[in-house]
């Protein structure tokens, strides 16, 4: 992630983005945050406990890479532990998005196993999307408990709250999101049109034929 984006760029996008993840019910009232990477110790986060779909370019915080905040009057997202602890693990991003996506949300309250392999381009796009354990929000808990996956995955499902997309922008990251939220609404409507069957992932042939024409890597 050498090139970083424009301020004033950037401030503009967060905005747009908040707004459309508000429209498009991924986020409710105050929930859920974002952050974009302006330089290498220098982030624009959302504020804490504002509706994030009606924000203005001069409310959002900028803070360095310990959560000190450099710019703004607000109070920068309860989560930013979690958005600086990406960061730090992971040179190559750009963006942190989390979001409280409903569909997605609700498999992991009725436990079931959602695979992205059941749709050839969400695996594409997503690879493999684990669940990180529950953990009370806006605590150092939540961070913890996303560690083990922020390496090898650039989205994640939070158990009982929400999600957490990485990405080298926040349009990508918001682009993510959406992807999975319809993949969870494809999947939940799979299981209630066949009676409760839980879809099969594509085979493993299909999964390498998939990344040889994509020309993909695949984590687990
Ligand atoms: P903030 O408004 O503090 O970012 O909190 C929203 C949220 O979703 C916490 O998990
Ligand atoms: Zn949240």
């Amino acid at each position: 992630m050498e090139r970083f984006p424009d301020e004033s760029e950037a401030r503009r996008l967060m905005v747009d983005i908040g707004r459309r993840l508000y429209e498009r019910g991924l986020i409710s009232a105050t929930d859920g945050n974002m952050s974009c990477k302006l330089d290498r110790d220098r982030f624009i986060v959302t504020p804490s406990g504002l509706c994030k779909g009606f924000m203005s370019e001069d409310s959002l915080i900028v803070v360095d890479g310990e959560g000190r905040v450099l710019e703004g009057s607000k109070k920068p997202s309860s989560e930013i532990r979690l958005h600086l602890l990406a960061y730090s693990l992971r040179e190559d991003i750009g963006a942190v998005l989390h979001a409280h996506p409903p569909i997605i949300t609700a498999i992991t309250l009725a436990k079931l196993p959602f695979d992205s392999a059941i749709l050839p381009e969400l695996w594409v796009s997503l690879g493999p999307v684990p669940v990180a354990p529950y953990a009370t929000p806006s605590t150092e808990e939540l961070p913890e408990a996303v560690k083990p996956f922020i390496s090898n995955h650039n989205a994640i499902i939070l158990e009982r709250h929400g999600s957490l997309t990485l990405a080298s922008d926040l349009e990508k990251a918001f682009f993510m999101l959406e992807k999975l939220e319809q993949a969870a609404l494809i999947f939940a409507l799979s299981i209630l049109l066949s009676g409760g069957r839980i879809p099969p992932p594509l085979s493993t042939l299909e999964l390498a034929r998939l990344a040889q024409v994509f020309q993909i890597t695949v984590s687990s």
